[in-house]
């Protein structure tokens, strides 16, 4: 029976192929949104199958499905790793310093849009998923991978709908191979809503304004001023959550060097996203209406957050000016002392040689669908962060090799390979 050394040994020994592998997902186009996941889905469904993994396509849209694979035992511990494929678009092409999807390899990185969101991460998931498959491992428990193909657009024919059909019922745990840092394992993040904010006026001729007509426009700008007031609303932590929290604080501050920053964590974010009113140059507007990306924080108390809107919408001294909002996702977290991980982490730390701190992100990501089922739901995968969503993405070799030893030997310790 081939043990926890030897499969790490066996990963080692064919390293050039995961770095192969990532480079040829790059390759494929994914871009969402435009167009169809079709090619890059049928290339994962090739690699897992011709690796002798069985392989299941499920699909809300039939431009993005999704693939499950299993390995391993009914019995035992489950889990999940969940993967997107989909890419945002790579956007204006002059400024990229490489072809985005050629998937050039250098000495130190793999370069094109999606390395590090989250292709690098897909290629380790696949390439362990390969490796323990082939190797005949006896695990004492399952691995379920769960890849979708709509993540960027809001994931709805994607994670959300996996778990809504109840594909991931009986998981013990969840690994999101999300890019993070080598440093970080997130272990929450704020959950993401839509305030819209409507305001409405009374039309007149557009050579009268000031005079006759109520301008919709002047109205809900006023209100928007004061949006800085959701702001100061913070989330409640529990004493078990203090120290994910000043990890979290800490990471930001160093991170996003900005004073302040750190609040972003634990407190109310409310983007003025896009705004939209008025019917022609000659017309006072009787209508505008505008759309707020809302984080919410671990602990919110939502009586807090409506009357701070009222009282935002009663301070900017207009009339006419109503809000809505469907207030569904809140801040989500997995417990600091879950097994995931403390293993993951222990498992980093003895990989890297560094010390890997649990903590909450700032954004929002697929791990709460999980969550919302009491699945203990992480995410941890290669990454350079900077590249994320723009302009020349691209992921360290070293990251995507210990990602994926970091992966091996965290399904060793929980599925009884010693
Ligand atoms: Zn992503």
């Amino acid at each position: 029976m081939i043990c926890r050394k030897e499969l790490y040994n066996l990963l080692e020994n064919n390293e050039k192929k995961l770095v192969r592998l990532t480079s040829d997902l790059i390759k494929i186009n994914s871009e969402n949104p435009i167009g169809s996941q079709r090619e890059i889905i049928d290339f994962v469904k090739k690699y897992l199958s011709d690796a002798g993994i069985e392989v299941q396509e499920v699909a809300a849209n039939a431009d993005h499905p999704c693939i499950l694979a299993e390995i391993g035992s009914d019995k035992g511990f489950s889990i999940i790793i969940n993967g997107h494929v989909d890419v945002v678009p790579a956007g204006d092409l002059s400024q990229w310093e490489f072809d985005p999807f050629g998937g050039n390899i250098t000495d130190t990185q793999i370069l094109g849009r999606g390395t590090s969101d989250m292709k690098a991460g897909i290629a380790c998931a696949l390439f362990v998923m390969k490796l323990l498959k082939q190797s005949g491992a006896q695990l004492d428990g399952n691995i379920r991978l769960h890849i979708v193909s709509d993540e960027e657009t809001g994931g709805k024919y994607g994670t959300k709908w996996l778990c809504q059909q109840g594909y991931a019922k009986g998981a013990d745990a969840c690994l999101v191979a999300e890019p993070t840092s080598r440093y970080t394992i997130e272990i929450g993040q704020k959950g993401s809503n839509e305030l819209i904010l409507r305001a409405y006026g009374k039309t007149a001729h557009g050579s009268l304004e000031n005079y006759k007509g109520d301008n919709a426009i002047l109205k809900l700008s006023k209100v928007l001023q004061n949006i800085g007031r959701l702001r100061r609303i913070g989330g409640k932590y529990t004493v078990d959550q203090q120290e994910a929290l000043s990890n979290s604080k800490y990471i930001a501050k160093t991170k996003l060097n900005v004073p302040g920053v750190e609040n972003v964590i634990d407190h109310v974010t409310a983007n003025v996203a896009t705004i939209n009113g008025g019917n022609k140059l000659n017309m006072v507007p009787d209508f505008c209406e505008a759309h707020v990306d809302m984080r919410l924080p671990i602990g919110i108390d939502l009586r807090q957050l409506e009357h701070e809107i009222r009282e935002m919408i009663k301070e900017s001294c207009v009339e006419g000016v109503e809000y809505e909002a469907d207030w569904k996702n809140f801040g989500n977290s997995t417990p600091i002392d879950s097994q995931i991980v403390q293993t993951l982490r222990k498992n980093a730390e003895d990989i890297w040689k560094i010390e890997v701190l649990p903590a909450y992100q700032w954004a929002s990501s697929d791990a709460n669908y999980y969550r919302k089922l009491n699945i203990p739901t992480i995410q941890y995968g290669p990454s350079n962060t900077e590249g994320i969503h723009s302009y020349n993405e691209n992921v360290d070799i070293e990251d995507v090799i210990n990602a994926s030893k970091i992966y091996l030997l965290t399904i060793c310790d929980l599925l009884g390979i010693s």
